[in-house]
Protein backbone atom coordinates (compact mmCIF):
# COMPACT_ATOMS: atom_id res chain seq x y z
CA UNK A 1 0.00 0.00 0.00
CA UNK A 2 1.40 3.44 -1.20
CA UNK A 3 1.01 5.88 2.28
CA UNK A 4 -0.15 8.86 0.30
CA UNK A 5 -2.06 10.81 3.13
CA UNK A 6 -0.58 14.83 4.05
CA UNK A 7 0.88 12.81 7.39
CA UNK A 8 1.73 11.06 8.18
CA UNK A 9 4.04 10.23 5.83
CA UNK A 10 6.10 6.81 4.86
CA UNK A 11 9.00 6.22 6.94
CA UNK A 12 12.08 5.76 4.34
CA UNK A 13 13.85 2.41 5.37
CA UNK A 14 17.52 3.91 6.66
CA UNK A 15 15.48 5.78 8.72
CA UNK A 16 13.84 2.94 10.31
CA UNK A 17 17.59 1.51 10.74
CA UNK A 18 18.73 4.08 12.28
CA UNK A 19 15.34 3.99 15.20
CA UNK A 20 16.10 0.47 15.44
CA UNK A 21 19.74 0.52 17.56
CA UNK A 22 19.60 -0.10 21.29
CA UNK A 23 17.80 2.81 23.36
CA UNK A 24 20.59 5.05 24.52
CA UNK A 25 20.30 6.89 27.61
CA UNK A 26 19.45 10.65 27.18
CA UNK A 27 21.84 11.90 29.79
CA UNK A 28 25.23 10.88 28.08
CA UNK A 29 27.76 12.28 25.60
CA UNK A 30 26.48 9.64 23.15
CA UNK A 31 23.12 10.98 22.75
CA UNK A 32 24.25 14.60 23.60
CA UNK A 33 26.24 14.71 20.56
CA UNK A 34 22.95 12.67 18.36
CA UNK A 35 21.06 15.69 20.13
CA UNK A 36 23.59 18.30 18.50
CA UNK A 37 23.86 17.20 15.22
CA UNK A 38 20.05 17.26 15.12
CA UNK A 39 19.74 20.73 16.95
CA UNK A 40 22.04 21.59 14.36
CA UNK A 41 20.52 20.84 11.10
CA UNK A 42 16.94 22.31 12.63
CA UNK A 43 18.41 25.93 12.99
CA UNK A 44 20.46 25.44 9.98
CA UNK A 45 16.80 24.10 7.85
CA UNK A 46 15.03 27.06 9.88
CA UNK A 47 17.41 29.74 9.25
CA UNK A 48 16.24 30.84 12.41
CA UNK A 49 18.16 31.80 15.87
CA UNK A 50 17.40 29.26 18.02
CA UNK A 51 15.62 25.36 17.93
CA UNK A 52 13.63 23.86 19.85
CA UNK A 53 12.77 19.89 20.02
CA UNK A 54 9.53 18.55 22.26
CA UNK A 55 7.93 15.39 23.17
CA UNK A 56 5.28 15.63 22.04
CA UNK A 57 2.55 15.68 18.57
CA UNK A 58 2.56 19.06 17.05
CA UNK A 59 -0.18 20.36 18.54
CA UNK A 60 1.47 20.71 21.36
CA UNK A 61 4.37 22.82 19.92
CA UNK A 62 1.51 25.06 19.32
CA UNK A 63 -0.15 25.39 22.32
CA UNK A 64 3.78 25.95 23.73
CA UNK A 65 4.00 28.97 21.70
CA UNK A 66 0.88 30.53 22.47
CA UNK A 67 1.44 30.09 26.28
CA UNK A 68 4.73 31.31 26.40
CA UNK A 69 4.37 33.74 23.46
CA UNK A 70 0.76 35.48 23.75
CA UNK A 71 -0.15 37.26 27.18
CA UNK A 72 -2.92 40.01 26.92
CA UNK A 73 -4.87 39.11 23.97
CA UNK A 74 -4.32 36.40 20.46
CA UNK A 75 -5.68 36.80 17.08
CA UNK A 76 -5.80 33.45 15.57
CA UNK A 77 -6.65 32.87 11.80
CA UNK A 78 -9.48 29.89 11.23
CA UNK A 79 -9.61 28.88 7.56
CA UNK A 80 -9.68 25.19 8.70
CA UNK A 81 -9.21 22.42 11.43
CA UNK A 82 -5.86 23.55 12.20
CA UNK A 83 -6.38 27.26 12.51
CA UNK A 84 -9.63 26.46 14.58
CA UNK A 85 -7.38 24.83 16.70
CA UNK A 86 -5.10 27.92 17.53
CA UNK A 87 -8.63 29.29 18.63
CA UNK A 88 -9.68 26.30 20.69
CA UNK A 89 -6.28 26.40 22.72
CA UNK A 90 -6.45 29.72 23.25
CA UNK A 91 -9.73 29.52 24.74
CA UNK A 92 -8.59 26.32 27.08
CA UNK A 93 -5.41 28.42 28.49
CA UNK A 94 -8.31 31.85 28.67
CA UNK A 95 -6.07 33.67 26.80
CA UNK A 96 -8.74 36.97 25.28
CA UNK A 97 -8.51 35.96 21.32
CA UNK A 98 -9.93 37.23 18.21
CA UNK A 99 -10.72 35.52 15.32
CA UNK A 100 -10.86 35.83 11.84
CA UNK A 101 -12.58 33.14 9.68
CA UNK A 102 -12.78 32.25 6.28
CA UNK A 103 -13.85 29.30 3.91
CA UNK A 104 -10.93 26.35 4.14
CA UNK A 105 -10.25 27.54 0.54
CA UNK A 106 -9.46 31.34 0.97
CA UNK A 107 -6.39 33.07 2.15
CA UNK A 108 -6.37 35.64 5.15
CA UNK A 109 -6.18 39.10 4.20
CA UNK A 110 -3.68 41.26 4.85
CA UNK A 111 -6.32 44.29 5.11
CA UNK A 112 -8.57 42.24 7.25
CA UNK A 113 -5.48 41.62 9.80
CA UNK A 114 -4.42 44.86 9.68
CA UNK A 115 -8.40 46.01 10.62
CA UNK A 116 -7.98 43.93 13.39
CA UNK A 117 -4.83 44.65 14.69
CA UNK A 118 -6.20 48.62 14.73
CA UNK A 119 -9.34 47.62 16.60
CA UNK A 120 -7.63 45.73 19.18
CA UNK A 121 -3.82 47.60 20.18
CA UNK A 122 -3.96 44.93 23.19
CA UNK A 123 -3.48 42.19 20.76
CA UNK A 124 0.19 40.98 20.89
CA UNK A 125 0.43 37.57 19.05
CA UNK A 126 -1.34 36.35 15.82
CA UNK A 127 -1.22 32.72 15.33
CA UNK A 128 -1.35 31.38 11.39
CA UNK A 129 -0.87 28.22 9.72
CA UNK A 130 1.73 28.58 6.40
CA UNK A 131 -0.62 25.99 5.19
CA UNK A 132 -3.95 25.14 6.49
CA UNK A 133 -3.81 21.26 6.10
CA UNK A 134 -7.74 20.96 6.14
CA UNK A 135 -7.51 22.52 2.14
CA UNK A 136 -4.19 22.08 1.11
CA UNK A 137 -4.14 26.34 1.13
CA UNK A 138 -1.41 28.39 1.56
CA UNK A 139 -2.14 31.73 3.78
CA UNK A 140 0.51 34.34 2.49
CA UNK A 141 2.01 34.23 5.56
CA UNK A 142 5.14 35.86 5.17
CA UNK A 143 3.28 39.38 3.88
CA UNK A 144 1.13 38.73 6.99
CA UNK A 145 4.03 39.33 8.89
CA UNK A 146 5.97 41.62 7.07
CA UNK A 147 2.79 44.29 7.85
CA UNK A 148 2.32 43.23 11.50
CA UNK A 149 5.95 44.27 12.04
CA UNK A 150 4.92 47.05 10.64
CA UNK A 151 2.14 47.64 12.71
CA UNK A 152 3.70 46.79 15.95
CA UNK A 153 6.93 44.97 15.98
CA UNK A 154 6.18 43.61 19.64
CA UNK A 155 3.24 41.46 18.29
CA UNK A 156 4.72 37.89 18.26
CA UNK A 157 4.17 35.64 14.97
CA UNK A 158 3.64 32.30 15.62
CA UNK A 159 3.63 30.34 12.81
CA UNK A 160 2.02 26.71 12.27
CA UNK A 161 4.71 25.34 9.92
CA UNK A 162 4.24 21.56 9.82
CA UNK A 163 2.88 21.34 6.56
CA UNK A 164 5.43 23.87 4.94
CA UNK A 165 8.72 23.27 6.73
CA UNK A 166 10.88 21.33 4.81
CA UNK A 167 8.11 21.39 1.69
CA UNK A 168 9.13 24.68 0.53
CA UNK A 169 11.98 27.76 1.45
CA UNK A 170 10.34 29.92 4.01
CA UNK A 171 11.03 33.57 4.78
CA UNK A 172 11.53 33.80 8.31
CA UNK A 173 12.44 37.28 8.53
CA UNK A 174 9.12 38.48 10.74
CA UNK A 175 8.65 35.42 11.98
CA UNK A 176 9.20 34.45 15.73
CA UNK A 177 7.81 30.87 15.77
CA UNK A 178 8.23 27.97 13.42
CA UNK A 179 6.18 24.90 14.64
CA UNK A 180 7.04 21.92 12.92
CA UNK A 181 6.27 18.03 13.89
CA UNK A 182 8.05 14.56 12.86
CA UNK A 183 5.33 12.93 10.37
CA UNK A 184 4.77 15.21 7.79
CA UNK A 185 7.70 16.47 5.76
CA UNK A 186 10.33 15.51 7.72
CA UNK A 187 9.14 11.45 6.95
CA UNK A 188 9.47 10.15 10.85
CA UNK A 189 6.73 8.68 13.00
CA UNK A 190 4.55 11.01 14.53
CA UNK A 191 6.19 12.41 18.58
CA UNK A 192 8.30 15.09 18.19
CA UNK A 193 7.55 18.57 17.90
CA UNK A 194 10.20 21.14 16.68
CA UNK A 195 9.76 25.55 17.22
CA UNK A 196 11.87 27.91 15.48
CA UNK A 197 12.75 31.19 17.40
CA UNK A 198 13.52 34.21 16.92
CA UNK A 199 15.89 36.41 19.47
CA UNK A 200 12.83 38.99 19.66
CA UNK A 201 10.88 35.31 20.64
CA UNK A 202 13.58 34.53 23.61
CA UNK A 203 13.48 37.55 24.67
CA UNK A 204 9.57 37.96 25.49
CA UNK A 205 9.34 33.81 26.67
CA UNK A 206 11.75 35.34 29.38
CA UNK A 207 11.24 33.16 32.27
CA UNK A 208 8.98 31.14 30.15
CA UNK A 209 5.18 30.09 31.19
CA UNK A 210 3.81 26.76 32.14
CA UNK A 211 6.01 23.37 33.53
CA UNK A 212 6.32 20.81 30.57
CA UNK A 213 5.77 22.87 27.98
CA UNK A 214 8.11 25.77 29.60
CA UNK A 215 9.81 27.24 26.61
CA UNK A 216 12.95 29.40 29.00
CA UNK A 217 13.31 25.69 31.04
CA UNK A 218 13.93 24.37 27.12
CA UNK A 219 15.86 26.60 25.74
CA UNK A 220 18.46 26.98 28.50
CA UNK A 221 18.71 22.89 28.54
CA UNK A 222 19.01 22.17 24.61
CA UNK A 223 21.77 25.14 24.50
CA UNK A 224 23.62 22.65 25.95
CA UNK A 225 22.31 19.71 24.00
CA UNK A 226 20.14 18.35 26.59
CA UNK A 227 16.26 18.69 27.31
CA UNK A 228 14.28 19.05 30.33
CA UNK A 229 12.14 15.92 30.69
CA UNK A 230 13.07 12.62 28.95
CA UNK A 231 14.04 13.61 25.20
CA UNK A 232 12.69 11.64 22.16
CA UNK A 233 15.46 9.72 22.04
CA UNK A 234 14.97 7.68 18.91
CA UNK A 235 12.74 10.11 16.85
CA UNK A 236 15.99 12.17 17.45
CA UNK A 237 18.58 10.04 15.83
CA UNK A 238 16.09 9.27 12.96
CA UNK A 239 15.55 12.61 12.06
CA UNK A 240 19.14 12.78 11.84
CA UNK A 241 19.16 9.55 9.42
CA UNK A 242 16.32 11.78 7.70
CA UNK A 243 18.49 14.51 6.95
CA UNK A 244 21.15 12.59 5.82
CA UNK A 245 18.69 11.26 3.48
CA UNK A 246 18.07 14.41 2.29
CA UNK A 247 21.66 15.43 1.73
CA UNK A 248 22.19 11.83 -0.21
CA UNK A 249 19.17 13.53 -2.84
CA UNK A 250 20.68 16.63 -3.32
CA UNK A 251 20.48 19.00 0.12
CA UNK A 252 17.27 20.85 1.02
CA UNK A 253 16.76 23.40 -1.58
CA UNK A 254 16.82 20.01 -4.37
CA UNK A 255 13.98 19.04 -2.32
CA UNK A 256 12.19 21.98 -2.28
CA UNK A 257 12.68 21.85 -6.45
CA UNK A 258 11.62 18.50 -6.93
CA UNK A 259 8.50 18.69 -3.91
CA UNK A 260 7.10 21.93 -6.20
CA UNK A 261 7.34 19.93 -9.04
CA UNK A 262 5.65 17.18 -8.09
CA UNK A 263 2.65 19.08 -6.63
CA UNK A 264 2.69 20.69 -10.23
CA UNK A 265 2.84 18.33 -12.14
CA UNK A 266 0.32 16.41 -10.39
CA UNK A 267 -2.13 19.28 -10.26
CA UNK A 268 -1.78 19.97 -13.98
CA UNK A 269 -2.70 16.51 -14.08
CA UNK A 270 -5.95 16.11 -12.17
CA UNK A 271 -6.57 19.38 -14.02
CA UNK A 272 -6.59 17.44 -17.22
CA UNK A 273 -8.80 14.70 -16.53
CA UNK A 274 -11.29 17.60 -15.37
CA UNK A 275 -10.95 17.71 -11.47
CA UNK A 276 -11.41 21.09 -9.74
CA UNK A 277 -8.17 21.87 -7.47
CA UNK A 278 -9.77 23.08 -4.02
CA UNK A 279 -8.15 26.05 -2.73
CA UNK A 280 -7.51 29.06 -4.78
CA UNK A 281 -4.28 29.33 -3.64
CA UNK A 282 -2.84 25.48 -3.18
CA UNK A 283 0.37 24.70 -0.86
CA UNK A 284 3.21 22.54 -2.44
CA UNK A 285 2.53 20.10 0.32
CA UNK A 286 -0.36 18.20 -1.07
CA UNK A 287 -2.79 18.12 -3.71
CA UNK A 288 -6.34 18.77 -3.05
CA UNK A 289 -9.38 18.26 -5.42
CA UNK A 290 -12.74 19.19 -4.58
CA UNK A 291 -15.25 16.00 -6.12
CA UNK A 292 -18.92 15.43 -5.25
CA UNK A 293 -17.43 11.06 -5.82
CA UNK A 294 -14.53 11.83 -3.25
CA UNK A 295 -15.27 8.99 -1.22
CA UNK A 296 -15.81 6.81 -4.00
CA UNK A 297 -12.34 7.67 -5.11
CA UNK A 298 -10.61 6.98 -2.50
CA UNK A 299 -12.25 4.00 -1.61
CA UNK A 300 -11.10 2.83 -5.46
CA UNK A 301 -7.79 4.20 -4.77
CA UNK A 302 -7.34 2.05 -1.52
CA UNK A 303 -8.63 -1.02 -2.73
CA UNK A 304 -8.17 -1.53 -6.22
CA UNK A 305 -5.13 0.06 -7.14
CA UNK A 306 -2.83 -0.12 -3.08
CA UNK A 307 -2.90 3.88 -2.46
CA UNK A 308 -3.97 5.37 0.59
CA UNK A 309 -4.84 9.20 0.05
CA UNK A 310 -6.74 11.32 2.72
CA UNK A 311 -10.34 12.45 2.76
CA UNK A 312 -11.93 15.79 4.27
CA UNK A 313 -13.42 16.71 7.52
CA UNK A 314 -16.41 18.46 9.12
CA UNK A 315 -18.09 20.15 5.91
CA UNK A 316 -16.12 18.51 3.51
CA UNK A 317 -15.95 15.22 4.21
CA UNK A 318 -16.90 13.44 1.28
CA UNK A 319 -16.28 16.64 -0.22
CA UNK A 320 -12.77 16.93 -1.11
CA UNK A 321 -9.46 14.36 -0.95
CA UNK A 322 -5.95 15.39 -1.01
CA UNK A 323 -2.88 13.50 -2.21
CA UNK A 324 0.42 14.08 -0.03
CA UNK A 325 3.15 15.67 -1.67
CA UNK A 326 5.70 16.12 1.04
CA UNK A 327 9.38 14.26 1.59
CA UNK A 328 11.53 12.55 -0.32
CA UNK A 329 9.09 10.91 -2.86
CA UNK A 330 10.17 9.24 -6.12
CA UNK A 331 8.09 10.93 -9.40
CA UNK A 332 7.08 7.28 -10.39
CA UNK A 333 4.75 6.75 -7.29
CA UNK A 334 3.42 10.10 -8.12
CA UNK A 335 2.87 9.24 -11.69
CA UNK A 336 1.32 5.62 -10.18
CA UNK A 337 -1.04 7.87 -7.98
CA UNK A 338 -2.92 10.05 -11.17
CA UNK A 339 -2.92 7.08 -12.90
CA UNK A 340 -4.89 5.16 -10.40
CA UNK A 341 -7.39 8.36 -10.11
CA UNK A 342 -7.85 8.67 -13.83
CA UNK A 343 -8.46 4.54 -13.51
CA UNK A 344 -10.94 5.62 -10.93
CA UNK A 345 -12.80 7.84 -13.34
CA UNK A 346 -13.20 5.14 -15.68
CA UNK A 347 -14.83 2.98 -13.03
CA UNK A 348 -17.25 5.51 -11.95
CA UNK A 349 -18.11 5.53 -15.36
CA UNK A 350 -17.02 9.67 -15.54
CA UNK A 351 -14.09 9.32 -18.14
CA UNK A 352 -12.87 6.53 -20.36
CA UNK A 353 -9.02 6.08 -19.47
CA UNK A 354 -6.72 7.01 -21.94
CA UNK A 355 -3.60 7.65 -19.86
CA UNK A 356 -4.05 11.61 -19.80
CA UNK A 357 -3.18 11.81 -16.46
CA UNK A 358 0.45 9.67 -16.33
CA UNK A 359 1.37 11.35 -19.44
CA UNK A 360 0.94 15.44 -18.51
CA UNK A 361 2.35 14.75 -15.61
CA UNK A 362 5.37 13.11 -16.90
CA UNK A 363 5.74 15.97 -19.55
CA UNK A 364 5.14 19.00 -16.64
CA UNK A 365 7.35 17.11 -14.43
CA UNK A 366 10.15 15.70 -16.62
CA UNK A 367 10.46 18.58 -18.94
CA UNK A 368 9.64 21.62 -17.39
CA UNK A 369 12.36 24.02 -15.65
CA UNK A 370 10.31 25.10 -12.79
C1 LIG B 1 -0.61 17.74 11.20
C2 LIG B 1 -0.76 19.16 11.53
C3 LIG B 1 -0.69 19.62 12.86
C4 LIG B 1 -0.32 18.77 14.03
O1 LIG B 1 -1.14 17.84 14.45
P1 LIG B 1 -0.68 16.74 15.51
O2 LIG B 1 -1.68 15.68 15.26
O3 LIG B 1 -0.78 17.35 16.84
O4 LIG B 1 0.73 16.36 15.18
C5 LIG B 1 -0.81 20.98 13.09
N1 LIG B 1 -0.97 21.84 12.09
C6 LIG B 1 -1.02 21.45 10.81
C7 LIG B 1 -1.18 22.49 9.74
C8 LIG B 1 -0.93 20.11 10.49
O5 LIG B 1 -0.98 19.72 9.21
Amino acid sequence: MLLFTPGPTPVLESVRQAMATVTLHHRTPEFEAIFEKARENLISMMGMEECIMLASSGTGAMQACMINLANSKVLTINSGKFGERFGKIADAMCIPKVELKYEWNTPASIADVEATLMANPDIDAICIQICESAGGLRHPVEEIAARVKEINPSIMVIADGITAVAVEPIDVSNIDALVTGSQKALMLPPGLAMIGLSSHAIEKIGNGKDYYFNLATEIKNQKKNTTAWTAATTLIAGLNAMFDEIEKEGGLDALYENTKKRANATSVALRAIGLEIYPTTPAMSMSTVYDDESEAIRKLLKNEYGVNIAGGQDHLKGKIFRINQMGLIPAYESVWVVNAVELALDKLGRRAFDGTASKVFSEVYFKSEI
